[in-house]
């Protein structure tokens, strides 16, 4: 009997660690006047078509429309994207970009503008991609009036889930992707102890909820999870299409949040 305890208890504490949902921290007690309050930040400033939203304070600004200073190229080199006029914009065939710094689990905001006129067709009209820890992508097209897969649209998690509406704007207006992203764990064998999971708002609806990653993207195939460090660089993909980015930022969650 004790042992058949142990085993469901071992077994509810394991689903617990894999799903990794917030608990009520039992340390504490209700309305508890000795807990400590959270830190007082200033949230930012939504963006408009003419002008970028300002980061919450206690965000990192990834790109403030100026220098790619916090980005680097796949060979380690300056990155060799355009910046003009408060955007970045993809110069096709030079390579994707990386953040210099490392990221995890965080809240990302990222906004990208579709070329105008449209070209090209499917999965060649637009496209790039948001990679959190360089593998697994968010993908970036324009599904504005534009037939392809499901899982390879504007906000798909690519190769996986197809969001859950088809939110996009027209070519040429800016859209925002806001992001809650929580990175794979594994054990000292390599095994999985929590797979990656992504939220995911397309100008401010919910397409991806908690979904639960199988690995890393891919086209084509859906390759298994290899053991990784907590972070990775943020990658923004190069498929050829002049796609411009702007008012980039991240917060960095700590455990429970
Ligand atoms: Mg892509």
């Amino acid at each position: 009997m004790r042992k058949l305890f142990i085993f469901f208890f071992s077994a509810i504490l394991f689903s617990a660690a894999a799903t990794s949902s917030a608990q009520v921290d039992t340390r504490w007690k209700i309305h508890d006047p000795n807990r400590p309050v959270p830190p007082i930040i200033q949230p930012g400033t939504f963006s408009t078509q003419d002008h970028p939203g300002r980061p919450p304070s206690d965000a990192i600004e990834l790109f403030d429309g100026t220098s790619l200073s916090q980005w680097a190229s796949e060979d380690g080199g300056p990155a060799k994207w355009k910046v003009a006029e408060g955007y970045m914009e993809v110069v096709p065939h030079t390579g994707a970009i990386h953040t210099k710094q490392a990221f995890g689990d965080c809240q990302l905001h990222v906004e990208f503008r579709e070329p105008t006129p449209p070209h090209g067709e499917s999965q060649e009209r637009g496209n790039s991609g948001v990679f959190l820890m360089g593998l697994y992508e968010v993908q970036v097209l324009d599904s504005y009036d534009n037939k392809t897969y499901a899982d390879g649209q504007a906000s798909a998690i690519y190769g996986q889930y197809p969001p859950q509406v088809n939110a996009s704007l027209p070519p040429g207006k800016w859209q925002t992707y806001d992001i809650i992203f929580h990175g794979p764990r594994f054990d000292a064998a390599g095994k999985v102890t929590r797979p990656a999971r992504f939220t995911v708002f397309h100008n401010g609806v919910l397409t991806q909820d908690n979904v639960e990653l199988t690995g890393p993207t891919a086209h084509g195939v859906r390759p298994p999870y290899k053991p990784t460090p907590e972070k990775l660089p943020l990658a923004l993909q190069d498929h050829g299409n002049p796609v411009c980015f702007r008012d980039i930022w991240i917060r960095e969650l700590k455990p429970g949040e």
